[in-house]
This record gives C-alpha cells, sequence and structure tokens, in this order.
C-alpha cells in the first residue's frame, strides 16, 4: 500500500486515513444525504497545522470474499449484479441510485478493511472517512448502510489475522443494531452500543452490551455512559477495537435527539483515545452519522475528531 498524493509519507506517528473521491461522488446529487461531507471535511483537514501528521491512503475495492465474511452470498449477489427490488434500496435509502454507488461501497468497504489490516500490523489509531455502516444486517442493508464494515471488519481480523478478541465500540445516535445481529452468536467479538433510546432504529437489536440514553440527555448523562461503555470495551480485553464514532449526537443534528456539545463529543473522542492508549489497544476510527443543519456543525465535531486521532495516535510510539 502506498499513500496517495494527499498525504506525507506515512511514518510510524502519521496517522493514517483512507479516503476516495467516490464517497463523494458515489452517491447522487440528487440524494437527500449530505454527501458534500467528505470532499469538505478533507479540504478542512488539508488546510489545518496538523495536516502534517497525516497520511491520506487510497483504497482499493473489498474482494467478494470479505464480504461474505459477514454478508448473505444472495444479497451481496444482487447488490453486485443491481438486483436489489424498489423495496431493498428504499430501506437502504441514499435514492435515486446511481451505478456508481457499487463502486463506492466496495472502496468504502475496502478502506475500513485496509484501515483495520494497518491497526493490527502497526497498532496505534487509523481511520475510514466514510462508513461505519452499522445498519446493514446479514441479508439486507437499511438506513443509508449496504455492507456492515464493522462485523466484516471484525470477523477479518479474527479469521485471516489471527486476532482473538474484537470489540465494537458503537457511540453513533442511532444503535449499531446490523452489526448486533450479524455478531450475536460470535464469542470473540463484543458488541457495544451507547444510543438515544428513541431514535431509529425503532425496534432494537440485542447488543451485547447497550446502554440508551434518553432523548435530551446532554454531556454529562452521555459521557456516564459513554465511560461504562468503554469499561465494559476494556474489561473484555481485546486486541482491537472498531470504534463506531457517528457524530450524530451533536444538539444540532437533524436526525439524533441527544443535544450533545461540540465540547461534549470531542470530550467524548478523547475519552476513548486516551483509554485505548493506557491498554495499548489497536483502535480504528469509523466515520459514522452526522447530519445537522447546516452541515457545518457535524463537519466541525469530524474535524475535531480526526484532528484529536492524529495526535492521540502520535502519543503511541
Ligand atoms: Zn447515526
Amino acid at each position: 500500500m502506498t499513500p496517495n498524493e494527499l498525504g506525507n509519507a506515512s511514518t510510524n506517528q502519521s496517522f493514517n486515513l483512507w479516503y476516495h473521491p467516490l464517497y463523494t461522488d458515489g452517491i447522487h446529487v440528487e440524494a437527500r444525504f449530505p454527501r458534500e461531507r467528505y470532499q469538505i471535511l478533507l479540504n478542512r483537514l488539508k488546510d489545518s497545522e496538523q495536516f502534517h501528521m497525516f497520511a491520506i491512503r487510497e483504497p482499493r475495492q473489498i474482494s467478494k470474499d470479505s464480504l461474505l465474511l459477514a454478508h448473505d452470498s444472495t444479497y451481496v449477489d444482487e447488490f453486485l449484479e443491481q438486483k436489489l427490488s424498489e423495496k431493498e434500496m428504499r430501506r437502504i435509502g441514499l435514492t435515486p441510485w446511481t451505478p456508481k454507488m457499487i463502486d463506492r461501497t466496495l472502496c468504502l468497504t475496502g478502506g475500513a478493511l485496509e484501515a483495520t489490516i494497518h491497526a493490527v500490523e502497526y497498532g496505534g489509531i487509523t481511520g475510514n472517512m466514510a462508513g461505519g455502516t452499522h445498519h446493514a444486517h446479514r441479508d439486507f442493508g437499511s438506513g443509508y448502510c449496504i455492507f456492515n464494515d464493522l462485523a466484516i471488519s471484525a470477523m477479518y481480523a479474527i479469521e485471516k489475522l489471527g486476532i482473538k478478541r474484537v470489540a465494537i465500540l458503537d457511540l453513533d445516535v442511532h444503535q449499531g443494531d446490523g452489526t448486533a445481529t450479524i455478531l450475536s452468536n460470535e464469542a470473540r467479538t463484543r458488541t457495544i452500543s451507547v444510543h438515544c433510546s428513541t431514535n431509529f432504529p425503532f425496534r432494537k437489536s440485542i447488543s451485547d452490551f447497550d446502554l440508551p440514553v434518553e432523548p435530551k440527555a446532554g454531556d454529562e448523562l452521555f459521557m456516564e455512559k459513554v465511560r461504562e461503555a468503554v469499561e465494559q470495551c476494556v474489561d473484555f480485553q481485546p486486541e482491537l477495537v472498531l470504534y463506531q464514532a457517528g457524530v450524530d449526537g451533536l444538539e444540532q443534528d437533524h436526525l439524533g435527539k441527544l443535544c450533545v456539545t461540540r465540547e461534549g463529543m470531542q470530550e467524548r473522542n478523547q475519552y476513548v483515545f486516551e483509554k485505548m492508549l493506557q491498554n495499548r489497544i489497536p483502535t480504528v476510527i469509523f466515520m459514522g452519522g452526522g447530519y445537522s443543519k447546516p452541515i457545518e456543525h457535524s463537519l466541525d465535531s469530524f474535524y475535531d475528531l480526526f484532528i484529536d486521532a492524529s495526535i492521540w495516535n502520535n502519543r503511541w510510539s
């Protein structure tokens, strides 16, 4: 893997972040999803003084074999051959669809997997600047999610990289329902979800640890659950943590109801990074949701997330 022209040569201290122009361009311009967020965020990171610490990496498309670690082959084939029904596509959203959606999905999931492999090989923190597709189930997609990059990466780490235990720490405002069901019988993973009790999905799945938060909770109550979640995570003694770091718990978010401030979100991320460093657990960031109106509030928090990740990653060396 070689860094592309956007970043600097990778060193031990670089924060490796996977990104592809298709993250934005693979979504139809008329889709309601805030597709521009990836492009804008990359430009903001490039303008920051901290950018010399980043190595921006371009993902390759994931293989079908890797998708099958967490998904049903009929579903995978139907998606790849553009044979999903209208109803199945509507359940996923991101409509109207474009054929570019296939390449986007394969790149995005490939980025998650490469970030995972890098974290296992070199330690520290890595990330993918998209994904965290936790609403994708084994044989269907939903809520903007087609394939579950968290479940695929967890199973890949276990099956192909010899990792014994993987924790999935999901702090997005929505429950990681797809991840919970796909990994429900898998003792080598622990799924932990902090989410707003009244947000989508309305029918919740059962994670190994569910920590629902009441609407309008604000920073303090949210952090209480985050600390509990991190404790459950560390107690499992994982060799790898997959961190779904959605910022849709923000008070300005259009789809979330938790009323967390920008500072509260930053406190959350720093707490996670600090505990993972203390326990020397390699951590992969999956970007997750962020739907504020205007989108700038979500972008501010995503910016904080990746800047802080680069700072904490540097402390690993
Ligand atoms: Zn979300």
